[in-house]
């Protein structure tokens, strides 16, 4: 794609012939207009990837010497990451066709949960609340009774003069809308957005690994005329600092006396599952593990089946040994 050819402009065009380029060619190729129409779809995409470059002196100039590649390699990738509706409506102001930002997202909600491994080994519900912005009922999310802007006459664009330049900005009277609220609406005070508390019941399914998100979507935000956005739970597991998940084994310590590490021992476990018995084999070593198979993580989410829960043995050494007892062990030693 050449972008010159795009826009039917030659390379030596005023900023002035590329706008009105721009303009006869995105209106033409606009998928309102085109409806079920792949090919202006795409032409759609190409004009303003071609506008967005050319009418940028300084990207406009890397393109005519190096190309694409001159652009790509600058790191202002020209098209991937722009929706071309964006540089539409910047370029003909938001409600074009009556339209907000069409197919645009409202903001998404993000709450932290906080949680336990057990949580996310079991399962749990966690009730919530949170705020909620929604389009007001009464206005229709206009903010009342609008007039148009005297100031820029309703395009919420004015040109100002400095010197031999004329810049075109965003008039501050309206913020760009082209009309000003006459009569505020009562019931959101001209904001057009109304705050309403919601509680919800958070299911976390069995086996959600620890500080992974949930999505809720189109439960977020919603601004009129945009995309409801989602919900998003994100959940901060706070569990004892000693146990650690690997991979779907939970890892934990197990602190043996050294002396029923010489000789081995049965020991009650408290566990995630409640206390166990486990067997302490004789001559233990401080390091090895001792499993229990099926009481680890869920192998995957709302899976039964789960990985082994491994003790780590912690060799405890006694301190402030009394006399006698020196004196058994000296006794042990040379037998
Ligand atoms: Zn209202
Ligand atoms: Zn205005």
């Amino acid at each position: 794609m050449e972008y010159y050819k795009v826009l039917g402009i030659d390379k030596s065009a005023s900023d002035d012939q590329i706008k009105k380029a721009y303009r006869k060619a995105a209106l033409k190729n606009h998928p309102d207009k085109n409806q079920n129409n792949p090919e202006a779809e795409e032409r759609f995409k190409q004009i303003n990837e071609a506008y967005q470059i050319l009418s940028d002196p300084e990207k406009r100039q890397i393109y005519d010497a190096y190309g694409k590649a001159g652009l790509d390699s600058k790191g202002s990738r020209a098209s991937q990451n722009v929706n071309p509706h964006d540089i539409f409506e910047q370029f003909f102001g938001g409600s074009f066709w009556g339209r907000q930002n069409r197919q645009r997202k409202s903001s998404d909600i993000k709450i932290r949960i906080e949680t336990n491994l057990a949580d996310h080994i079991f399962g749990a519900n966690k009730k919530i609340k949170f705020s909620v912005k929604k389009s007001c009922e009464t206005c229709h999310g206009t903010g009342g009774e609008r007039v148009t802007c005297h100031h820029c006459g309703g395009s919420g664009k004015v040109n100002v003069s400095r010197g031999f330049m004329h810049i075109t900005t965003t008039c501050t009277a309206c913020g760009g809308h082209g009309s000003i609220i006459a009569i505020a609406c009562h019931t959101c005070g001209g904001r057009g957005s109304v705050t309403e508390t919601r509680a919800k019941d958070i299911k976390i399914p069995v086996g959600l690994r620890p500080n992974t998100a949930l999505k809720f979507a189109g439960e977020g935000n919603k601004t009129e005329g945009f995309l409801p956005g989602d919900l998003l739970i994100s959940t901060n597991c706070t569990s004892d600092l000693e146990v650690k998940l690997d991979g779907n084994n939970i890892v934990m310590p197990l602190e043996v006396d050294c002396i029923d590490a010489c000789i081995g021992c049965s020991l009650k476990v408290d566990t995630f599952d409640g206390k166990k018995t486990i067997k302490v084999p004789a001559g233990i070593q401080g390091g090895k593990s001792l499993k229990i198979p099926g009481l680890g993580f869920p192998r995957n989410t709302g899976s039964k089946s789960r990985g082994d829960l491994m003790l780590r043995v912690k060799i405890i050494v006694p301190k402030n040994l009394t006399d006698s007892q020196v004196e058994k062990l000296e006794e042990f030693k040379n037998v």
